[in-house]
C-alpha cells in the first residue's frame, strides 16, 4: 500500500491545535503520519502530492439535511413564509415524491457536498407515503455509489392534522410500521466501528409530527441495537407553544419526558433553550445541529452555540434541507455559522478556527465518531483541500481566514477513506450536466408544473 505525503501544504488546520504545516501521510484509509513545519516524514513515503496550492481541511462533516428538499429549492409559495406556514404548503407537495426523485435529490445533496469539502453526512428522512417504503435503502446505494460516508437517518411522523398535529395524514405512518422498518434498516445496513461508510440512525421528525409514544418506542430500540436518535428541536417559538399546548412541557422537558435527554440524541436547530435547558442539555451530552442559513432564511433565531458548548454540549453544523437553505453548501455554511454567531458574542470569540472546529471535531461528537473530524494519527483519510486561485482570493493574506472571509465555495480535492471523490473541482465518475437536466424534470414534476 501506497504512503502519500500531502507535502507542505499552504495551510492546514488539524482541529485539534497539533502543528501539521510540514504535511499530512496517508495510507490506504488512514492517516498515519502528521508533519510538523519544516519536517520530513519519519516513516518514510513512496509518494509525494505536493499540497503548496492547497489549504487542507479534515473533510467537513455535514450533521443536518434533508435530501429529498433539493426537489423543492426556492419554491415561490413558501420564499417569504416562516416554518410551520411554509411545512403546511410543501406537505402535500413532499406527499407526491417517489423513489426515483429521491434517487436524484440524494445524488444531487451528496455531490453538492462533496464539491463543498463535505465527507461525512447525515440525512434526516422522514417522509414514507405508499410506494416509498424503500426510500433509505434508495439513498444508501447513492451514497455507497458516490463514496461519501453517511449516517442515514429513518425519519417518522404519526401525529397528523386529524390528531392535532401539523402534517396531512397521508404523510404519517402506523408505529408499528415505523419500529419494524427501523430495525429492518439497522439490521441490513449499519456498520459499526472506525471506518464505518453507512450508518442508520432513528428520527422522529419533531414535536409537532409525532406522538409521545413513538418517541419513547424509538428510544428505546435505538438504546437495543445501540444507534443514535436524532430530531428537530426548539427551532421556533411556534413550535415552543405547540409543545406547551399539547403536552404542558416546555421543549427539553418534553425530550426529557420520552427518554430523550441523552448523549445518544442530536438536536436539529436547537436555539429557544433557556439557561437551566442549556445546562441540562450539557450534563447529559445530548448534541445539537447548528444550521444558520436555515436559521437566518426561516426567520426562527440565533442558536447559543458558544453557551451551550461551555455547557458541554456537542455543536455541530448542518446545512439543514435544501427548502429551507437552499445550498447544501458546507464550506460556505461554515462561513454563515462564523458571521451569524458573531452578531450573538462577538468577533472575538466567534473565530475562523473556532467555526471549522465546528463543522469537523464538533460535527463528528454530534455524530458519535471519534474516527473522523481531525488530521491525527489513526483517524480516517477524510481530507478537503481548497486552492486559493479564484479572483475573490486575490489579494488575501493569512489562508486559513481567507477561505471563510473571501467566501470559498468549491473544494478543489476530497479524499474520503483514502479514495479521491473530488478531482480538479468536478465528482468523479458524475455527469453533472445529466444529472441536473433529470433532477430539474423531477423537481418540475413534483410541484406540478411544466417548465
Ligand atoms: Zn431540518
Amino acid at each position: 500500500m501506497d504512503r502519500i505525503w500531502f507535502k507542505n501544504p499552504l495551510a492546514v488546520f488539524t482541529a485539534t491545535g497539533d502543528d501539521a504545516s510540514g504535511g499530512v501521510v496517508v495510507e490506504g484509509a488512514q492517516i498515519v503520519e502528521i508533519v510538523a513545519g519544516g519536517g520530513t516524514p519519519v516513516h518514510g513515503h513512496d509518494q509525494v502530492f505536493e499540497a503548496g496550492r492547497h489549504v487542507v481541511l479534515p473533510g467537513l462533516i455535514n450533521t443536518h439535511h434533508h435530501f429529498y428538499q433539493t426537489l423543492t429549492r426556492a419554491w415561490a409559495p413558501v420564499v417569504n413564509t416562516p416554518l410551520f406556514p411554509w411545512l403546511t404548503n410543501l406537505y402535500p407537495v413532499w406527499a407526491r415524491l417517489t423513489p426515483r426523485d429521491l434517487e436524484l435529490a440524494t445524488t444531487v445533496a451528496l455531490a453538492e457536498l462533496l464539491l463543498s469539502g463535505c465527507t461525512t453526512a447525515a440525512d434526516h428522512h422522514y417522509l414514507f407515503p405508499t410506494g416509498m417504503e424503500s426510500a433509505i435503502d434508495v439513498q444508501v446505494e447513492v451514497a455507497r455509489w458516490l463514496g461519501v460516508r453517511v449516517l442515514l437517518t429513518r425519519g417518522s411522523m404519526t401525529l397528523g392534522e386529524r390528531d392535532g398535529g401539523l402534517p396531512p395524514q397521508s404523510t404519517v405512518q402506523d408505529p408499528d410500521v415505523i419500529l419494524a422498518d427501523s430495525e429492518r434498516l439497522i439490521r441490513t445496513y449499519h456498520e459499526r466501528g472506525p471506518g464505518a461508510m453507512v450508518q442508520i440512525g432513528l428520527a422522529p421528525c419533531s414535536p409537532f409530527s409525532v406522538t409521545r409514544e413513538i418517541m419513547r418506542d424509538t428510544a428505546a430500540l435505538a438504546e437495543q441495537h445501540d444507534v443514535r436518535l436524532h430530531t428537530h428541536l426548539a427551532e421556533t417559538i411556534d413550535e415552543e407553544d405547540f409543545c406547551r399546548e399539547m403536552f404542558g412541557l416546555r421543549t427539553v422537558d418534553y425530550l426529557d419526558s420520552v427518554g430523550w435527554l441523552s448523549s445518544r440524541t442530536w438536536l436539529g436547530h436547537g436555539i429557544h433553550f433557556d439557561d437551566e435547558e442549556i445546562a441540562r442539555l450539557g450534563a447529559a451530552g445530548t448534541g445539537v445541529a447548528h444550521c444558520p442559513s436555515s436559521n437566518m432564511r426561516l426567520a426562527s433565531g440565533i442558536a447559543r452555540t458558544v453557551e451551550l458548548e461551555a455547557a458541554g454540549v456537542p455543536v455541530g453544523i448542518g446545512v439543514d434541507g435544501s427548502a429551507s437553505n437552499d445550498a447544501s453548501n458546507m464550506i460556505l455554511e461554515v462561513r454563515q455559522a462564523l458571521y451569524l454567531q458573531r452578531l450573538r458574542y462577538g468577533a472575538e470569540q466567534v473565530t475562523p478556527e473556532r467555526a471549522l472546529g465546528w463543522a469537523t471535531a464538533g460535527s463528528a461528537r454530534v455524530l458519535g465518531r471519534d474516527d473522523v473530524g481531525t488530521i491525527a494519527v489513526g483517524q480516517q483519510a477524510d481530507l478537503a483541500l481548497f486552492t486559493l486561485d479564484d479572483l475573490r482570493f486575490s489579494g488575501s493574506h493569512d489562508p486559513l481566514s481567507a477561505l471563510l472571509l473571501c467566501g470559498a465555495d468549491r473544494a478543489d480535492r476530497v479524499m474520503v477513506a483514502g479514495q479521491w471523490r473530488v478531482v480538479d473541482g468536478a465528482v468523479v465518475g458524475l455527469d453533472l450536466p445529466e444529472l441536473i437536466t433529470v433532477h430539474r424534470a423531477a423537481a418540475a414534476r413534483l410541484v406540478g408544473s411544466t417548465r
